[in-house]
């Protein structure tokens, strides 16, 4: 009979089938090819699995057209075509709040010019001067949102962190105790 898959398990198995089972709800067991519903798992534990298999196939979705060149949602920000909530602008750089906010204060920072950072694995040594610009302006963020005393930057890069759009930008997380280690 089957047991029930740690969490950790859970997370392997999405990342390993997240193309094939994006629909597969709720959190899963582990055979050797499928997954199979576990309703009686914890609501928290069931969405946990949901989340992390969504955005690990929208990562991967997103991961296809990366070098592509095409305009990203941040470019729609940039150009103020949609409405965002601006933390800190600059000439070069430019902070707004999450859309979708993991902790009460998490601001996503970018350079407003891409010049082909659609993540940091494609920095050059060209790069160095806008990278510590933006590093800054994290700090400048922290310290505007009074979280100086405790804070995160993340910066997602490639389908395997999760990445989901290709536009270089850190992430600015605090406000409640940060856990370590991430996940
Ligand atoms: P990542 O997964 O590291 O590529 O982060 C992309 C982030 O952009 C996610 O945390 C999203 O919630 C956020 N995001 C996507 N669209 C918007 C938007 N229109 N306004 C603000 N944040 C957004």
């Amino acid at each position: 009979m089957a047991a029930i898959a740690p969490l950790s398990l859970l997370r392997n198995c999405a990342a390993s089938t997240a193309r094939t089972f994006v629909s597969v709800k709720p959190a899963c067991i582990v055979s050797s090819t499928t997954l199979f519903p576990l309703p009686h798992l914890s609501r928290r534990l069931q969405f946990h699995a949901r989340a992390t298999n969504n955005e690990e196939a929208a990562a991967r979705a997103a991961a296809v057209n990366a070098d592509s060149g095409a305009p990203t949602i941040f470019d729609k920000i940039i150009a103020k075509e949609i409405p965002s909530s601006i933390v800190y602008e600059d000439e070069k750089v430019l902070a707004f709040r999450d859309i979708n906010p993991e902790a009460p204060v998490h601001v996503l920072i970018i350079p407003k010019f891409r010049d082909g950072l659609t993540q940091l694995g494609k920095a050059e040594a060209r790069h160095g001067e806008i990278l510590g610009q933006l590093l800054y302006a994290a700090k400048m963020v922290a310290e505007k949102e009074g979280i100086l005393d405790g804070f995160r930057v993340v910066i997602n890069n490639g389908p395997e962190a999760c990445q989901s759009v290709y536009h270089l930008h850190l992430h600015v997380l605090g406000g409640r105790q940060m856990k370590w280690p991430p996940g």
